[in-house]
């Protein structure tokens, strides 16, 4: 009964300890807070805040003093709705807000006016994962552990800024569809594209414009009931969701297999030491006493309201991926790429617009691969930031479309682009990089390769074709990779007589 999947300490597991699990999956749901971009606040009419100093950017409301009343912002519910737009979502006619009480100093009222059983917008899809729901609500103010240098009374101090309480908040809540760590990374950019290209958010995970809970269990592979989750806080970058959730996933299998229980609770995890460390147990929805915002209205979606929203919807990633692979004949994994990570559809299509030529049949195809080529050089999300313009990338796209540069050769001029910029076609000519070709040329190198593998050449003469790699890599280290792989089989098999 000690199979491969218990713990090596040699416990031996009787018919009463957990069964053997071969593998286990990771179910994740993800919960993303997104700022809204609205001038002013979810309920108030301060102006939102950028790096502004502390506490000027409040009012009576925001502050949460006795008398005042919110007022639902309008723009923030037209953002709400183009996003369940671009999910999918229904978007309810009528909806509330309520009050989710909790005591924090970050929150001055006592309570976050959010939404609760009545949200802006239920169900949807975007990409493979299912929506939940998506709700409008207020964001707390920034709490700063300023610790022993803030000393008050003696005490470590925390200071708050109310600046950031009452900023406009989507809550978008996914169905439990995401199955790993990099997908979830990988959703979240589709999610952020989104986003962007709707236009409501600033999408800056690092400044805390966009922010992403996940919520993590795991069951055997082959199951379909739900184990118990914990939720992951607040990470704030592509890459710490990753090891975040790797780690909590590995976590919780090291408590399964020992015969231990997961227990539902909310937790951080820090990036630099890769510790999971509880937060507080998880609280239910009873504990937060939700009941229905008495001070404001329902929410009530007009047909004007809805005209209004239809009619921002920018070009959606999904449409992009569509228009990519349908009229630019783009393969799937690249019309992917290049319509989820929007960065990366702007600069192809900037090279297009630059002149990138089109040879037919390969169409746009080969410019996709070369921005895949910019990418796995450039240290950074977009290109754009390179040294290497779309005009530049453009040209080089041409100068191997019209063979005078070979494969090898452009990666070792986009080397150079990336390292200073510059005109493709003048570092060709300063470094003789152009393609090697014709028979003039060739043969020469051809015939050298030969002599120096005399077995190789007496195998392809008996017609084994196989070994022709060792001359056709000859060929390439003599030109420096400017030679073209097909043409120097067609000159072997011509020197050969076969
Ligand atoms: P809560 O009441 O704790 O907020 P919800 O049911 O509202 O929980 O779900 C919150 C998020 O957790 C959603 O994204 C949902 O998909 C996800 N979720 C719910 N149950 C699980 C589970 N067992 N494993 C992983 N994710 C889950
Ligand atoms: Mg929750
Ligand atoms: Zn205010």
């Amino acid at each position: 009964m000690n199979g491969g999947g218990m713990p090596s300490d040699g416990t031996e597991r009787g018919a009463g300890g957990p069964a053997e699990v071969a593998s286990y999956e990771p179910v994740i749901g993800l919960e993303i807070h997104v700022q809204l971009r609205t001038r002013t606040k979810m309920f108030c009419s301060c102006p939102l805040s950028f790096g502004e100093p502390p506490n000027t950017h409040t009012c009576p409301v925001c502050l949460g003093l006795p008398g005042s009343l919110p007022v639902a912002n309008a723009e923030a519910i037209h953002y709400g709705l183009m996003i369940g737009l671009a999910v999918g979502s229904e978007l309810a006619p009528r909806s509330i807000f309520h009050r989710k009480n909790y005591f924090y100093p970050d929150l001055p009222k006592g309570y976050q006016i959010s939404q609760y059983d009545e949200p802006l917008c239920s169900g949807g899809r975007l990409g493979e994962v299912r929506i939940h729901r998506v709700h409008l609500e207020e964001d707390a103010a920034k709490l700063t552990h300023v610790g022993s240098s803030g000393r008050i009374h003696g005490s470590d101090a925390s200071v708050v800024d109310f600046n950031r309480g009452g900023t406009p908040l989507a809550e978008i809540v996914t169905e439990p569809d995401v199955r790993s760590a990099e997908q979830a990374s990988e959703w979240l950019r589709l999610l952020r594209t989104t986003l962007r290209q709707l236009g409501v958010s600033d999408v800056n995970m690092e400044e805390g414009s966009l922010r992403c809970d996940a919520n993590i269990s795991i069951r055997p592979v082959g199951t379909t009931q739900l184990g118990t989750k914990t939720e992951l806080k607040n990470m704030n970058s592509f890459r710490f969701i990753e090891r975040g959730i790797r780690a909590e996933v590995a976590r919780q299998e090291a408590l399964l297999r020992a015969g231990e229980t997961v227990t539902q609770e909310t937790l951080h995890f820090d990036p630099r030491t890769e510790a999971i460390t509880s937060l507080r147990s998880k609280e239910e929805a009873h504990d937060y006493r939700y009941f229905p915002e008495p001070d404001l209205p329902p929410v009530r979606i007009t047909n004007e309201m809805l005209h209004r929203a239809r009619t921002a919807m920018p070009e959606l990633p999904a449409a992009r991926e569509t228009r990519f692979a349908s009229v630019l004949g783009l393969n799937v994994e690249s019309a992917r790429l290049l319509s989820w990570r929007a960065e990366l559809g702007d600069y192809f299509e900037a090279a297009l617009d630059a002149g990138a030529s089109m040879h037919p049949p390969a169409g746009a195809q080969p410019l996709a691969n070369w921005i895949s080529e910019l990418t796995a050089r450039h240290d950074g999300d977009d290109p754009a930031d390179s040294k290497v313009t779309p005009q530049a990338l453009a040209t080089l796209v041409g100068l191997v479309g019209s063979k005078k540069l070979t494969q090898g050769g452009a990666k070792q001029v986009l080397d150079r682009l990336v390292a200073e910029g510059g005109d493709p076609a003048a570092i060709v000519d300063a470094e003789s990089l152009g393609a090697v070709g014709g028979a003039d040329e060739l043969a020469p190198v051809v015939r050298a390769a030969l002599e120096a593998n005399p077995d190789v050449a007496a195998k392809l003469r008996d017609g084994d074709m196989k070994p022709i790699g060792v001359i056709v890599g000859y060929v390439m280290k003599e030109t420096r990779g400017r030679a073209d792989g097909g043409e120097v089989t067609a000159i072997v098999r011509a020197e050969l007589g076969l």
